[in-house]
């Protein structure tokens, strides 16, 4: 096939020579993928302006005769940020989420709940109630859920019973363990645990299973928001080998 229609999210572009463009796009279909938009610069008729970070496009794209590039033929809004661009806070975590997920990359599989993660997650920003404090890990965790790493924060991993009022999330095994199990557990073994407690658990099980519109924004206390924090990170860095670093993910 040499040419393809797809919706796609703009998460990044920059330009590489006077009037063309790279993008690195969220396609519906395909996943992450970087295009070049030759003449982009200046064809308003190809592009209508739309190429822009956060945008959902349609898009028709070529793949090049030796098909070792691919080629952003011409592109039209679908939708987009409207009053988010003046808004640099909310833009900002806008902007994280993307960087997170294109450092992560997403493949075919997981591209279709990906996309419609983002879409929400436009929406829910654009809309301007309040957003969860937490709302870049959140982000993180349930895109890895939708690419297939989703650690079981509902039952013990060792013995299944029901989390309680408190439990222990093992980060080097991205593994949920109850007191009773953690008690008989050789010191050394629980090295990487965070304490976390039910409500705790609840929030972040409630983020798994929904879209971001839907996450609980109501504020937590100080102890639950940092083990809530350190659980995901843990798990980001842990299982999916990535660490937010002076702006850019690094791989770790
Ligand atoms: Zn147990």
């Amino acid at each position: 096939m040499r040419e393809w229609l797809d919706e796609a999210v703009v998460l990044r572009m920059g330009h590489f020579r006077e009037a063309d463009l790279w993008l690195r796009l969220l396609c519906r279909g395909r996943g992450a993928l970087t295009l070049f938009a030759f003449g982009a610069s200046r064809s308003r008729r190809r592009f209508c302006g739309c190429l822009d970070v956060f945008n959902t496009l349609h898009c028709r794209v070529r793949v090049s005769s030796r098909g070792d590039f691919l080629n952003l033929e011409e592109a039209a809004l679908l939708r987009g940020p409207r009053g988010l661009r003046a808004d640099w806070r909310r833009m900002g975590l806008a902007t994280n989420c993307l960087r997170f997920l294109e450092a992560l990359g997403v493949d075919g599989e997981g591209a279709p709940e990906s996309f419609a993660l983002l879409e929400d997650l436009r929406e829910m920003l654009e809309e301007g109630r309040a957003v969860p404090q937490l709302l870049a890990l959140f982000f993180r965790l349930r895109l890895a859920g939708a690419l297939g790493f989703a650690p079981n924060l509902g039952r013990c991993g060792v013995c299944g019973a029901e989390v309680g009022e408190q439990a222990s999330f093992v980060v080097d095994e991205g593994l949920l363990i109850c007191p009773r199990c953690r008690a008989a557990r050789a010191l050394a073994e629980t090295r990487y645990c965070v304490d976390i407690s039910r409500r705790g658990l609840d929030v972040l099980r409630a983020v798994q299973q929904s879209f971001p519109s839907a996450w609980p924004a109501e504020a937590l206390p100080a102890a639950e928001r940092r083990a809530c924090a350190r659980l995901i990170d843990g798990f980001v860095q842990y299982h999916l080998g990535l660490a937010w670093e002076n702006g850019y993910f690094r791989r770790v």
